[in-house]
């Protein structure tokens, strides 16, 4: 099964009819990168940079950040690397971080609001991505924003640390600036935030979990951490809308886009970027290169008027199941 599979490795990502979509990977630690390639991404959608912190004793300074970022971006010659600044807190805290206890640890202080906390270390890992953006195609993305000021206090210290850069010496190209969807709010104010960004990316890990006041975690309330619930169907469909009026890239990096199920809904949204576990990209695949962009379409438009997650997801899985 996996030989078979293996044929994908190197085909483009497309459907029946020839309508492509870009298969990314996600990676933490530097071993993700090995397996991306085995599996034919094409490039890194979504680097999570908080594994290597974490997987040290104390907080890294800017020339071994610089080191381990570069390493992964020369993994990728000719092909996007999107590297995400720290995304701590919830779940994730840093062993040498000072962090509060805290009732309500996804409500609190995690993720971006803790970088704009601590501006000397963001700017430091921001000037350590766009050092390793000298190596290759580097896109820079902030998790977790909720509200346009922490778009502008972001841009900011974009700017403190390109001076900075630049001061020292450094000759840095673009680099794309985007922010991360995965509260609520940012999809009500996706309008605006358009102005502010050159992409987005869907987090729908967290999206899902905040939409629908269901904890990412807590296997006792699973079922109700659906990521078919209409709602989150609708909230996609919207972002869709925007990124295409806006011109600006979208792609998803959640979860649910490795579910083939959740995946053939999400192309005949409109999502033609993913950034997904490498394990999955070569199934993905080969179940794309067997759909008709009509018939992921339909499956999408149907999908959009039901009322039940588990409606949605038995519709996909009937498509799925259809003989070739
Ligand atoms: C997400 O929330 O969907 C996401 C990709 O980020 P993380 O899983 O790291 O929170
Ligand atoms: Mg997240």
């Amino acid at each position: 099964h996996q030989e078979q599979l293996m044929q994908y490795r190197d085909r483009d990502a497309a459907t029946l009819d020839g309508t492509q979509v870009m298969l990314r990977a996600n990676v933490g630690l530097f071993s993700d990168v090995e397996i991306a390639h085995r599996s034919g991404a094409s490039g890194v959608g979504l680097y999570r940079t908080e594994l290597p912190y974490m997987a040290r004793a104390d907080f890294p300074d800017r020339q071994s950040q610089y080191e381990v970022y570069r390493r992964v971006v020369e993994s990728f010659p000719g092909q996007s690397v999107t590297i995400r600044t720290l995304d701590i807190g919830g779940d994730k805290m840093l062993p040498y971080f000072d962090a509060p206890s805290e009732e309500n640890p996804f409500l609190g202080w995690r993720s971006v609001r803790v970088s704009l906390d601590h501006r000397d270390m963001f700017r430091t890992q921001i000037e350590a991505i766009l050092m390793a953006s000298t190596h290759g195609h580097v896109k820079l993305m902030f998790p977790m924003v909720t509200n346009i000021e922490e778009i502008h206090a972001c841009k900011e210290v974009v700017s403190e640390a390109q001076s900075k850069l630049h001061d020292e010496g450094w000759i840095l190209p673009h680099v794309p600036f985007g922010i991360m969807v995965e509260v609520p709010a940012a999809i009500s104010l996706a309008d605006h935030f358009a102005r502010e960004v050159d992409f987005f990316a869907l987090g729908t890990n967290d999206l899902v979990q905040y939409m629908l006041a269901a904890d990412r975690g807590n296997s006792r309330i699973r079922h109700y951490y659906d990521a078919l619930h209409p709602a989150i169907l609708h909230a996609i469909h919207h972002m869709v809308g925007v990124a295409s009026r806006h011109n600006r890239g979208l792609c998803i990096c959640g979860e649910m886009a490795s579910d083939p199920a959740c995946f053939a809904i999400l192309v005949g949204l409109g999502l033609r970027e993913f950034s997904i576990s490498s394990p999955s990209i070569l199934s993905l695949k080969a179940r794309l290169s067997k759909l008709s962009i009509g018939q992921l379409r339909k499956l999408a438009q149907v999908a959009l008027s039901q009322t039940r997650g588990s409606d949605i997801r038995s519709l996909a899985e009937d498509l799925l199941r259809e003989p070739g």
